[in-house]
Parts: C-alpha cells; structure tokens; sequence
C-alpha cells in the first residue's frame, strides 16, 4: 500500500471519526434528572450516556467479558480537563464507586466500576510539531499513527500493534511492541503529562516538574495517581526505510517445539532489529505454532537471520520485503471482538533451554477443551536492546533487563453465570493454566508485566514492580494519600 493509501485508511478510522458527540443529555431517564446525577451533568460540557443509549455498551463494557456484569450507572464522556476535573471532584463528594478509561482494553476491567466510568474517547487529538507529538489522553494508536509525519524523513511513537489500544493505558504501564527492541518502551518516549489529581486540580508532571510523579507514570499503569489528560512525546526516527516481515507456520508436537529453538535463533542472529512472537496453540488437528514479525533488513540479510526458521521446515510461510510503512501496517492485529479470556505473563531473562519447549508443546497438546476453548502460548520477543538500555530505576518500569515475556493465555466461550464478576474459569482450563504457571515458573525471574494485569497473580505489586515498589507507593502516598484511585491492584500506600 502506498504512503498515500496508507493515511488515507488510518485517517478513515482515525481522527475523522472524533468529535462525534453533540452536547445534551436527551437519553438520561427522567427520574435521574433530580439527582446527583443530574448535578454532574450540569458541570459538564460532555454527555453523560446512559445504559438506554444505543452507545452505552460499546463505552461501558469491559474489554474482558469475564467481568461484563460490571457495569456503570453511566459514562461521562468528558470533552475537557475541565470535565475530567468536575466528575473527579462530584465522584469523591457523593461517594460514587468510579474508574477511568480510555481504550478500555485493560485485561481485568482496571477500567470499569459500578458507579461512573469516566471517559476519555472524546479527548482523542493529536497534533505534531515537529518531532514532538502531543497527544490528548484518549488516543488510541490507530489515531496517533493516523498524524505521523510523510515524507523521507520517518518518525515513531513505539507502541503496541493493536489499532484500539489507548495511549494512555499503553504508556503508563510501559508500552511494548514489534519496535521496541529498537526504539525502546512508549513510555521512554513520554517528555510530559497533565493530570488531573485526587482533589481535582490539574498538575504538570516532566523531567524537571514534579520529576517524581513523572517517574512514576512511566511504568507504574494507570488508574493509580490521578486521570492524565495530555501527554508529549518526542518521536524516534526511523532507521531504515525498508523491511523483512515474515510468518512461518508450523504443525505437530515436534515440529513446533523445534519452531522454538529455532526462533530463539533467528533472534539471537538479529539482534535489535528482529521482533516477533512464537504464538502456539492446541487445535483439533493438534499443536499448531505460527511464528511472526519483522526483520528491520531486506531480502538477503533477513534470509540470513531467519536461516533457522527456515532450516526448520515450516509447513508454510511467507517471507516480504516491503517499504517501512507497508510492514508497519502488516504488523497490526485486526480489531477483535470482547471475548472472555485469563491471560498470563511471566518475564523471562535468558533464551530458554532446549527441553523448555519439548515441555511447553506437550502441554499445550494436553489443553482440555481443543475446538471448543483457545488454549495457547506465546514467546514474545518485543523485549530487550533499547528497552534494556535504560536502568531499571530510571523509570517505574523495572524489567530492564528481560528479554522475552512468557504469556500463557486462555479462552472460552460463555460465562457460566454472567450475573457475577469475574466470571468462573472452567475447573479443567484453570488447572491447565495453573500447571502451565507451575512450568514456566522456573524459566522466568518472577516478574509480571503490569499492562496485562492477572487477578490471581500473587505479590502483584511485587512481580508488576518489583525494586521499585517502595518508590512508586511513596509517589501513592504523595498524590493519592487517601487511595482514591483504587481497583484491586492498585499500587499500596505502603510496601510491605
Ligand atoms: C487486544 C489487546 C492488545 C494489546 N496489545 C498490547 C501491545 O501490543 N503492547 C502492550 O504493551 N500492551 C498491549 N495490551 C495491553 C494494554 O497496553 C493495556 O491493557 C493498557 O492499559 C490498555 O490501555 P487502554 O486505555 O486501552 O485501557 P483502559 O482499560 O481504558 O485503561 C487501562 C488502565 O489505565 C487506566 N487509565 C485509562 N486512562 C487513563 C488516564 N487518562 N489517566 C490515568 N489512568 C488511565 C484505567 O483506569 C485502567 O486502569 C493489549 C491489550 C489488549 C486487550
């Protein structure tokens, strides 16, 4: 697709679609107009959208329908840091159970309550100046790659690959994707925030302003200071103008635990400028891998560094050198729907043995429910080179010295009760999983990456950030003290 094509479709989705919202609340029932609700409403320049508005679902639904019966009484869809600053101040002054959201993709419903969702989706903007980027808190990526400049010279926001991802989210808890091993986390590249705090008043945090809080944003996930509204980036420049993306698919026990190895090979031959994933499953017809991503090289060089791959004899694959944009729109996912899911990760330091993939396979081979369930794993190599050139105090994001994430991940069709939240896992998938865990355990240094929070992750606070723990509850305590922004894995006011 040409560069031309390429805006065009990410301006279709993008921008072009923001500012949709007129203001009025024609849809609010009449019984709320008398009461505290109806004060919010009058503070507010955005709407306040309620469960019989046809767009309440899509803006109050959790991205994980394990908690899909955690919903709001209605969501504000804030226009202004103004806005954002009122339904703050009217939560806390009538004790109303609220949450912040933004792409609303958090994996444990981070983003949703029983009260208020307050709502970033209309603050989605994003302007360049130069190789600065300022950006408004509701962007997601799809709107931010939209304005990223043409011509010769390429600039990056590194970030994830999925379009819906908001920035927000993505960047308070680190941000990683295909080009981080190159260009480092998303929030490596953040030079500063608004935010609006517990009591309501708007605050800039940067290197030089409140450098703690600004610490603490880069990596400590949202939901746990105050509500950002505004972020600055500065962009990192491309350093080639042309790409390798490959997938090799594989079948079969043998074959796809030597499609590991070999991946864990390609990656050593390219170092920073090779990413992609080993994403393997169980289906009906058996285990199943695919291995996917990118060489920053062209045709002869990136044959080079996929040798191993290609050694391995894949059932099928597809190797193409493309223009940067072109591999950078193939590396997207495609938009999927809210499903019902319990993802896993584990960060890992070194390759992996050999026996740790004949280990893994076999399991996934013994996935309770293949065709009726997704049973899968992932060997993420998004991780390393630049993002391990930053020490692990520099930022709140402390696994600087990780070179895969281990990501067991399940999911199943419907909630058994979906009344209540979370729903149950099935007895056989969770104990699937929880042996899978038990398995990688070994190979991993105990940490969790804090943007795909697990509610059964014991001594979270510790495995999301580890030494710098004591740190970031201090910055809990000076912005938060009475824990105003909380969900069940809040940062603690005190590290114990
Ligand atoms: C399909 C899918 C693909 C993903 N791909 C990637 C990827 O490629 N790379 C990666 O690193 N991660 C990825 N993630 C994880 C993702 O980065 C996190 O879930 C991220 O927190 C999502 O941000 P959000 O704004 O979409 O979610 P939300 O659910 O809206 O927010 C996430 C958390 O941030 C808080 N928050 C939201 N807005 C604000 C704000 N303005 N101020 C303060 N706190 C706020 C919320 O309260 C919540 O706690 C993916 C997740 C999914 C479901």
């Amino acid at each position: 697709m040409s560069d031309l094509s390429r805006r065009r479709l990410l301006a279709g989705v993008g921008l072009g679609t923001l500012g949709l919202v007129a203001g009025g609340w024609s849809s609010a029932p009449a019984y709320a107009r008398a009461d505290k609700w109806a004060q919010l409403q009058r503070q507010l320049t955005g709407q306040l959208v309620w469960p019989d508005d046809p767009r309440y679902v899509r803006l109050a639904q959790p991205r994980n329908l394990r908690y899909a019966a955690l919903m709001p009484k209605a969501v504000a869809l804030c226009k202004s840091v103004e806005d954002v600053a009122a339904a703050v101040r009217w939560a806390r002054e009538t004790d109303t159970p609220f949450a912040v959201r933004g792409g609303g993709h958090n994996y444990a419903a981070g983003s949703s309550a029983t009260g208020l969702i307050i709502s970033t989706r209309r603050m989605a903007r994003g302007r360049l100046d130069g190789a600065t980027l300022y950006a408004q808190a509701g962007a997601r990526n799809r709107d931010l790659a939209a304005i990223l400049p043409e011509g010769d010279d390429l600039y990056l926001l590194p970030g994830g690959n999925c379009p819906n991802v908001g920035v927000t989210g993505l960047t308070l808890g680190g941000g990683i994707g295909p080009n981080a091993t190159w260009a480092g986390l998303t929030a490596d590249h953040l030079r500063g925030v608004t935010m609006v705090t517990a009591t309501g008043d708007v605050v800039t945090a940067s290197a030089t302003v409140n450098p703690d809080l600004f610490w603490g944003l880069r990596g400590g996930a949202g939901g746990n200071f105050g509500v950002v509204t505004d972020l600055t980036y500065e962009l990192v420049e491309v350093p080639v103008r042309r790409a390798t993306t490959f997938i090799f698919d594989f079948s079969g026990v043998d074959a796809v635990s030597r499609a590991g190895r070999a991946w864990q090979e390609a990656r050593r031959n390219g170092g920073r400028l090779i990413s992609g994933s080993w994403f393997a499953g169980r289906g009906t017809a058996g285990v199943w891998c695919r291995v996917r991503g990118q060489v920053l090289m062209g045709g002869r060089e990136a044959s080079d560094v996929l040798a191993p791959l290609i050694a391995a004899e894949p059932d099928a694959s597809e190797v193409t050198t493309r223009s940067w944009w072109d591999a950078y729109l193939w590396y997207r996912t495609p938009v999927s729907p809210n499903n019902t899911f319990w993802d896993r990760s584990l960060y890992a330091e070194q390759d992996l043995p050999g026996r740790a993939f004949d280990e893994i396979t076999r399991h996934l081979d013994a996935f309770p429910q293949p065709g009726r369930a997704f049973g899968g794993f992932q060997l993420l190599g998004w991780l390393g080179g630049k993002v391990n050139d930053v020490p692990a105090t520099q930022t709140a994001y402390v696994h600087r010295s990780a070179r895969w994430i281990l990501e067991v991940m399940s999911g199943w069709a419907d909630p058994t009760d979906p009344s209540v939240w979370p729903t149950r896992v099935p007895a056989d998938i969770r104990e699937w999983v929880e042996q899978f865990w038990d398995l990688l355990l070994p190979y991993s240094n105990r940490h969790s990456y804090q943007n795909f929070p697990d509610p059964a992750l014991e001594d979270f606070a510790r495995a999301y950030y580890g030494r710098n723990l004591p740190r970031l509850s201090k910055v809990k305590r000076a912005w938060d003290p009475d824990d105003v922004f909380t969900y069940p894995q809040a940062i603690p006011l005190t590290a114990g």
